[in-house]
């Protein structure tokens, strides 16, 4: 028996090597999830590789990335800009982080996107064989589940979400709605991060499909499919040892030196509306003008990793951001201080660390977000030193971390009490939280996810087997 993990990317970087390409197995969240599953047999992985190949060199590239369990799809230009940035980037992702006004339909996105799922059916049925265990990654591919298990009854097939799953009167806009929810019950188990997109999910079901639904439960003709949360964790040793690393101390010291003595507030999202980037700087903003004492006191340690630059809504964030964090450093910088140290472009790992490590607060606001890992990242990075999470209440983290300050996004005078309040909290307190959720953190890491879902899936299919 094998297990088949099918996303849309595959967890693979490419590098130069005295002129040659080297491929190597990425270590992010999911990757090292995966990595520490435990299956009885192989373990495989589908998904595009990020780049495009001309015919001719796909062949060793395919046999390049056997030898590490990869096998790639390889999508078109058109894909990309149909399937990728079109259905999965401009219509189900606004649509799933409610915001109708972002969500474009458009034919031609749907009808890539139904080839896409299509030509990863036709890659991942080259691997499956009936008793195996699938699976799949993510919005990309909701059709996925359907297609399989069309083609191969007998295969377990697992489903999870890593977005949120938006409440019936949200996803009941999107016109091929049923199609995307009969894809998805090809699962024999569909996971979310939490439990009211697991809730979301069951009403919509019952609502567009009319089927019969239990709490927990999509009740078909020959078999039951289950639907639970499993709240993802990260890495936890990874992050917790990490500040030790000379690396990691060396970097930390060169931030620290940008803020001088003042307390450092830490902002890490990729470029996206959903995030609240706009009503984060707008409320620091007014908390510097309503708090002129914090002036020279508090730092802002902004850093945006560039994302999906080329959809126009992403690149009028871009714009926006830039003139606010102008607009506040020219109103209160002085000779020795910026309120806003910004950074456009990825840290690597080691520079990731090492900002959370001196870090005093982290403010995270998104405002929706299917989980947010930053938030649990920077709570392991703190080890035994202070340091205050500020949380919105609309990322599926908030379920995990209560002892976290939870604001409202959209309320800009509660984020700025919740500044005030991290900034008077003593390091007795900070400590005490922290410890509490670390705590929390180290049992329920990104491994105890990854087998719980499949442990959870292994019985599933068991049980739908002996009902038939
Ligand atoms: N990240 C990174 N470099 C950066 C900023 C973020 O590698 O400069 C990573 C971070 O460690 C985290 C991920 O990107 O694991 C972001 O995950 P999250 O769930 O917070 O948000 P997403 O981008 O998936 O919506």
């Amino acid at each position: 028996m094998k297990c088949v993990i099918v996303s849309n990317r595959l967890p693979v970087t490419v590098v130069e090597k005295d002129g040659k390409m080297e491929f190597a197995r990425s270590s992010g969240g999911l990757a090292t999830g995966l990595d520490s599953l435990k299956v009885p047999g192989e373990k495989h992985w589908l998904g595009w590789a990020g780049w495009q190949a001309v015919p001719a060199e796909r062949r060793k590239i395919r046999a390049r990335l056997k030898k590490l369990g990869l096998y790639p799809v390889f999508l078109t230009p058109e894909h990309i800009h149909n399937y990728y940035e079109g259905y999965s980037n401009s219509t189900l992702w606004p649509l799933c982080h409610y915001f109708l006004n972002y969500m474009s339909c458009n034919k031609d996105y749907w009808r890539s996107y139904c080839e896409v799922n299509e030509l990863f059916c036709r890659e991942a049925m080259k691997i499956i064989e009936p008793g195996d265990q699938v699976w799949i990654h993510d919005y990309q591919l909701m059709l996925l589940p359907g297609m399989i298990r069309a083609r191969c009854p007998e295969v377990s097939i697992g489903y999870f979400h890593h977005i949120p799953f938006p409440s019936y009167e949200m996803f009941r806009y999107l016109p091929e709605r049923e199609e995307i929810l009969r894809g998805l019950l090809g699962a024999d188990l569909i996971g979310f991060h939490v439990h009211n997109y697991m809730r979301h999910f069951i009403s919509t079901v019952y609502r567009v499909l009319g089927m019969e639904c239990r709490l927990d439960e999509v009740i078909l003709d020959n078999r039951a499919v289950r639907i639970d949360a499993f709240p993802m964790g990260i890495n936890y040793d990874l992050y917790h040892g990490v500040s030790d690393l000379p690396d990691v101390c060396e970097k930390a010291d060169e931030l620290r030196r940008l803020a001088g003595d003042s307390k450092i507030v830490l902002s890490v999202d990729r470029l996206d509306y959903s995030k609240g980037l706009l009503p984060r700087l707008e409320a620091y903003a007014s908390f510097l003008k309503n708090h002129p004492e914090y002036r020279e006191k508090v730092t802002m340690i902004m850093i945006v990793v560039p994302s999906r630059d080329k959809v126009d809504i992403y690149a009028g964030l871009k714009t926006r951001i830039d003139e606010l964090v102008g607009a506040i450093n020219g109103a209160h910088a002085t000779v020795n201080w910026n309120p806003v140290h910004y950074f456009y472009r990825c840290f690597d790992f080691e520079e990731l660390a090492a900002v959370y490590s001196i870090a005093d607060i982290a403010l995270v606001t998104p405002i929706r977000d299917g989980m947010n890992l930053v938030a649990k990242e920077y709570l392991a990075a703190k080890r035994d030193k202070p340091g205050v999470l500020i949380l919105s209440e609309m990322a599926g983290a908030a379920a995990d971390l209560d002892q976290a300050i939870s604001v409202n996004p959209a309320d800009r005078w509660q984020i700025e009490e919740a500044l005030l309040k991290a900034l008077k909290m003593t390091v007795k307190q900070q400590k005490n939280a922290l410890a509490v959720m670390q705590q929390s953190l180290a049992r329920k890491n990104v491994a105890c996810w990854a087998n719980d879902f499949m442990g959870e899936l292994r019985q599933v299919t068991e049980r739908n087997l002996e009902m038939n």
